[in-house]
């Protein structure tokens, strides 16, 4: 298959959009802003006018937006996906949304004969461009087969995890992972600068222990140099542990951590920061303790 649509050319879609690119796909492309084709365009990819007119022109159509409502708009809504889309082609939604709601919507897809597999993404801005994303597949098998390859040009890691919606289970157990680690790493940061420790030296000396983390080494450097553009916004990681506490209050599953490290991000976002990458949690720590990581 070589002929791709993708949509939501954001901080992730952009960089993967051209990564497709670079791998000799044909890509027509579509963001609602339209400026941001702009340099997609430039790479060597066709721009069209709407969501379905992108549908129209592909056999698998990639979607990379905020959250479960814009994912629902942009598929099902009018002039979406579904009102173009071929029956037998495949929609790839590598979105970070309710797995529920994934479910949903490729249940309506399937009624008109079009496929359906959710593949959200981890690894951020980086490892988008570097084509080294970790990608996490819900669907069936024979439809990941025929994809594999699209989801190799962007992502080092692409693993199948299960039926569809697995894909956004296998990405909220993630966030929760991530959520809580740089919310250990702010507590701790925070109790030992408070007393006159270095972080640069705290760093150094914990990097390669048990307490070392991917997380560690993408977040404490940005906290002591005060680096503090998104990356990741703390606004998009509310949306993702608000996913995860509608689906483990659906299941019966208490998350105390995930609640928290939720609260501190609320609070963060009311304090204006919503906007900063979800390494800002520190200064929720930094504020209650009046001292800095620096
Ligand atoms: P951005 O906000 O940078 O991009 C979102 C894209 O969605 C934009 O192209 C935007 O268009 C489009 N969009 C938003 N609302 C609508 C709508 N109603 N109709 C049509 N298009 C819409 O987000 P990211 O690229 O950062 O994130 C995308 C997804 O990837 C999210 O689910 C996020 O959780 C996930 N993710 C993000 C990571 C990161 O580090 N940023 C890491 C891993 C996953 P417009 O330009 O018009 O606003």
């Amino acid at each position: 298959m070589k002929d791709i649509g993708f949509i939501g050319l954001g901080i992730m879609g952009k960089p993967m959009a051209k990564n497709l690119l670079r791998a000799g796909y044909r890509l027509v492309v579509y963001n609602r802003t339209a400026s941001k084709m702009e340099e997609v365009v430039a790479a060597g990819a066709q721009p069209a006018q709407s969501n379905r007119e992108v549908a129209e022109k592909s056999e698998v159509i990639i979607t990379m937006l905020p959250n479960s409502p814009e994912v629902k708009e942009v598929v099902l809504g009018p002039n979406g996906v579904l009102e173009g889309a071929r029956p037998g082609s495949i929609i790839i939604d590598m979105s970070s949304i309710a797995p529920l709601v994934t479910m949903e919507i490729a249940k309506i897809a399937q009624a008109k004969g079009v496929r359906m597999l959710d593949a959200p993404v981890s690894g951020g801005e980086p490892a988008a461009i570097q084509g080294t994303l970790s990608i996490m597949v819900g669907g069936p098998e024979e439809d990941f087969q025929a994809c594999y390859d699209i989801l190799r040009a962007m992502g080092s890691s692409v693993v199948r995890v299960g039926p569809i919606g697995f894909g956004n289970l296998a990405k909220l157990a993630n966030q929760i992972i991530v959520a809580i680690n740089i919310a250990a790493m702010a507590e701790a940061f925070t109790l030992a600068c408070k007393a006159g420790l270095e972080p640069a030296v705290l760093y150094e000396a914990i990097k390669g222990g048990l307490a070392g983390s991917k997380v560690l080494d993408a977040k404490a450097p940005l906290v002591m140099n005060r680096k503090f553009d998104p990356g990741f916004r703390i606004n998009l990681h509310i949306k993702d542990l608000t996913n995860v506490l509608e689906t483990s209050h659906q299941l019966g599953v208490p998350m105390p951590l995930t609640s928290s490290v939720l609260e501190m991000m609320h609070a963060m976002k009311v304090d204006g920061h919503g906007d900063e990458d979800h390494g800002a949690l520190a200064k929720f720590y930094e504020k209650l303790a009046q001292t800095e990581i620096k």
